[in-house]
């Protein structure tokens, strides 16, 4: 290969993917210094981020902003457990492998849930959800994933808050992968909890998670958590009276998620951020489709996230060589997580722009050609 492989501001591959993904330069540099977990300035830079995250959500004055040590995970799992009461029962919508985790997370710490399950590529019906919440008034929480990462899909999640309002019943969200580029403000959207992380669409580096609470609700979440470590409940009143955390804090975590944060606003904040995305998401599925590859979701399902397009059915298209030859390029992408086809990711998402995208379809293009790859179209369905 004669021409430079394509690299972030800091010399690195380029990441594809939903997270960890390529950050700024300046959201690593802010990094190389120690601070004391209960001194001042830390202090201060720990408020600015839990203020920032409350202005993203639209919450000021009504929200919170909870944050958790460890991956995005470890705050759906706080999210749930601090807000499901043990003799809670929670709906769970299911289209792909976050929801599902959902369900798990639920069997461990014995929550009782049903799910509604649809295709990987099909949002849940917001009707048939009114049903399934007049027929069992034991359910008194539902959970919903506002982008499925598995697939891409953008689920509808303010007609998903406004029939779970309507039934006078509790929402919880995982918008991990979106909150900060697509809009969910807190204003409109009415949930009891929203679990997002560091190093997704804000941009940070990956090491906590924050669980956005409307105050009123978690107010009343005394003693439903089962973990001390994931208790909200316990984490926020005791920040709240020493503005410290309760055990050792991801402190550069922290600290580059402000750094990432101020970026964020700088660009324009959810819409900026939104729109640089949607224009990148434009960019991969024009440049994928003229080459013939055919995207799972239809546009008016897809987030612009991470896209997922279907394996090519052409004998010389191998995944692990497309993968290996896209990264000597510079572009690292992502597998497939489906279940009902063949496929591969792209993600759009993290401190990529216009150019970029562009270069990783001109990458694919010389792959393609380099692995006598002539026919992108995905097998067919038997009749
Ligand atoms: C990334 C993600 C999570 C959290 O995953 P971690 O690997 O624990 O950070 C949860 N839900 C969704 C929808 C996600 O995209």
């Amino acid at each position: 290969m004669t021409v430079r492989p394509a690299a972030s501001e800091t010399g690195d591959p380029l990441l594809l993917t939903p997270g960890p993904l390529t950050t700024s330069k300046a959201v690593k540099e802010v990094m190389v210094h120690d601070w004391g977990s209960r001194d001042q300035a830390f202090i201060d830079i720990n408020q600015a981020v839990r203020d920032g995250v409350v202005k993203v959500a639209g919450g000021e004055r009504t929200h919170t902003c909870v944050p958790m040590q460890g991956s995005g995970t470890f705050s759906v799992e706080a999210m749930i457990t601090s807000f499901v009461p043990r003799d809670g029962k929670v709906l769970i919508l299911v289209n792909g492998a976050y929801g599902k985790r959902a369900g798990k997370i639920c069997d461990y710490h014995a929550r009782a849930y049903v799910t509604y399950e649809t295709p990987e590529d099909t949002p849940p019906s917001v009707e048939e959800i009114g049903r399934l919440l007049d027929e069992d008034k034991e359910i008194t929480h539902v959970f919903a994933v506002h982008c499925e990462t598995t697939s891409g899909i953008l689920n509808p999640i303010k007609a998903i808050a406004d029939m779970v309002q309507a039934k006078g019943r509790r929402l919880l969200v995982d918008s991990m992968s979106a909150f900060g580029a697509l809009p969910i403000d807190a204003k409109s959207v009415h949930y009891d909890a929203l679990a997002a992380s560091s190093n997704k669409c804000l941009e940070g580096i990956p090491g906590m998670g924050f669980v956005v609470c409307r105050l009123s609700a978690l107010a009343e979440t005394e003693g439903n958590a089962n973990a001390l470590t994931l208790d909200l409940f316990d984490q926020w009143k005791s920040m709240e009276a020493n503005k410290q955390w309760r055990f050792t804090p991801p402190i550069h975590v922290i600290v580059s998620l402000d750094q990432a944060i101020k970026e964020f606003f700088a660009e324009g904040g959810v819409e900026g951020r939104g729109g640089r995305y949607a224009n990148n998401c434009r960019v991969l599925v024009e440049g994928m489709r003229d080459l013939g590859f055919e995207t799972l979701l239809p546009d008016d399902l897809q987030a612009p996230i991470i896209i997922t397009f279907h394996k090519p059915a052409d004998a010389n298209f191998h995944f692990e060589t497309f993968y290996n030859m896209l990264a000597e390029r510079g572009y690292l992408i992502y597998p497939g997580k489906l279940t009902v086809a063949d496929s591969f990711r792209i993600g759009c998402i993290g401190r990529l722009h216009e150019s970029h995208m562009q270069g990783a379809v001109d990458a694919v293009r010389e792959v393609l050609r380099e692995m006598g790859v002539s026919n992108c179209a995905p097998a067919r369905a038997a009749e």
